[in-house]
């Protein structure tokens, strides 16, 4: 039995003050909701504070990006050590607006996995085609490629701690979701690589969730699939009232 998990990418929005007020809201929700996770990803600078107002409860905090190294002079960048010692148990690795915006490589996603994993943080990986892809039968392909580069050299006890976002590009922010049946194909395809690579066992427990648009009246559809294991949710995750519909899905 793979545990769903419900994760919200809060991106660049919230100050300090209201995403504590948020975790508080949320933290009776994340309490009584034993069929799932629960993880939030405040933006940097609320943290520590998200962290802390979380300590003790479901609430799980997860940074949206970090960097490889351990230290160094890499101005604006964050450490996997940093999101530690700030409180985070997750870290959102590859995400398209981190691939798009700042040019993020396969190859950076795999250094910022092992090093998320070498500090003990949970990765959740993002992987997803953009529309010309998926319109040009590319979606296989792109996947393969982003599965391979993102996880090369690791171990089958490494990816067992990973958690694999499936998120169509073209279906982040615009409203526009996948069907139900469109990301089961294509987290059907992303176990079948996990089989692969890593194993019957692995593929079977890796948590795969389904992100682009998830919404309240959305969700049980796509909970409903069996391949698909939560959610990665950015626009309705922001409001308490949508983020709890969320995690109570059932
Ligand atoms: C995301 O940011 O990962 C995302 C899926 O955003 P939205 O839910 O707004 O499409």
């Amino acid at each position: 039995m793979r545990k769903p998990v419900i994760a919200g990418n809060w991106k660049m929005y919230k100050t300090i003050s209201e995403a504590v007020h948020f975790i508080e809201m949320i933290k009776p929700v994340a309490a009584q909701a034993g069929h799932c996770e629960v993880v939030v990803a405040p933006p940097f600078t609320a943290l520590a504070a998200a962290a802390e107002a979380a300590d003790g409860s479901k609430v799980a905090i997860s940074a949206q990006d970090m960097h490889w190294d351990k230290e160094g002079a890499h101005t604006g960048d964050i450490s996997a050590a940093m999101l530690v010692d700030a409180g985070c148990t997750h870290v959102i690795i590859g995400h398209s607006e981190r691939r798009h915006d700042h040019g993020e490589t396969d190859e950076q996603v795999n250094r910022k996995i092992k090093a998320a994993l070498e500090a003990g943080l949970t990765p959740i990986m993002c992987v997803g085609e953009v529309l010309a892809e998926r319109e040009s039968g590319l979606t296989g392909k792109v996947l393969t490629a982003q599965f391979e580069g993102g996880l090369a050299g690791l171990t089958a006890p490494d990816f067992s701690r990973i958690i694999i976002a499936y998120e169509p590009v073209w279906a982040i922010g615009t409203g526009r979701t996948a069907t139900p049946e469109m990301a089961a194909e294509a987290h059907h395809l992303l176990r079948g690589l996990a089989r692969e690579r890593f194993g019957e066992n692995e593929a079977s427990a890796v948590r795969i969730l389904y992100g682009g648009s998830v919404k309240p009246d959305n969700v049980g559809g796509l909970m409903a699939q069996e391949e698909i294991d939560g959610a990665l949710v950015g626009g309705a995750s922001l409001k308490v009232d949508s983020f709890t519909a969320l995690v109570n899905y059932r």
